[in-house]
């Protein structure tokens, strides 16, 4: 069982893992984007965590493991249909991700109609760092986001950037599956995602929120 911990507080199990598939466009506000409909939601396992430190193993059936940074959302208590005016009030505390993807494999499948668990829901594929208390994050909506592989940066953003906002995405979610404490929002990603190769060492940072390193087999 994955267990998650909140600076200061007790470990609680990891429920589902709810991942917004597009969730940034660049300079979206001052483009006027339009937001879609609906947020296009998958879910990732417990079993593909990756605590802070260690190795990703990249399935032998994938010649293209891609990099996703993202701000990881901690829920702290259950709740269905949350109005967005609401829904921070159910976080418990934010965290540092990847969202790994077996690009390859994930573009075949999604080629075919089918659908693409396994490029997004390997062992290993969604490394964490410990969660910080929501009460020390002023607004979730304005950390910025860098990510390097090798100490070259390949991401580099900011959470204002987001379509929908933190509060958007939980009530979005709720609408969808009853959220439970332990349960964790992956936010989407900014631009600047690619492949990752055996022996990278890779660094994700979210000023306020923390670092997570993960090394490549
Ligand atoms: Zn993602």
């Amino acid at each position: 069982m994955h267990m998650v911990k909140v600076q200061g507080q007790q470990e609680i199990p990891v429920g589902k893992i709810i991942c917004v598939a597009r969730n940034y466009a660049e300079h979206a506000r001052e483009l006027g984007n339009p937001v879609p409909d609906r947020a296009v939601l998958f879910i990732k396992p417990a079993s593909s965590i990756l605590a802070d430190g260690g190795t990703v193993v990249v399935p032998p059936y994938s010649n293209e493991c891609h990099h996703e940074l993202e701000l990881a959302v901690l829920i702290g208590r259950t709740g269905k249909d949350i109005p967005a005016g609401e829904a921070l009030a159910f976080v418990a505390g934010y965290g540092v991700a990847l969202d790994l993807t077996l690009r390859d494999v994930q573009a075949e499948l999604k080629a075919k109609g089918l659908p693409w668990e396994i490029a997004k829901a390997f062992d290993t594929a969604c490394p964490l760092s410990a969660f910080v208390p929501a009460g020390e994050v002023a607004d979730p909506q304005r950390l910025r986001l860098r990510l390097t592989v090798n100490g070259e940066v390949r991401q580099s953003g900011t959470t204002a950037d987001m379509l929908r906002p933190v509060a958007r995405l939980i009530s979005e979610a709720s609408g969808c599956f009853t959220l439970e404490a332990g349960d964790i929002l992956l936010t989407g990603t900014p631009s600047g995602v690619g492949p990752i190769k055996s022996g990278d060492r890779l660094e994700a940072v979210i000023d306020g929120i923390g670092t997570l390193r993960v090394d490549v087999r």
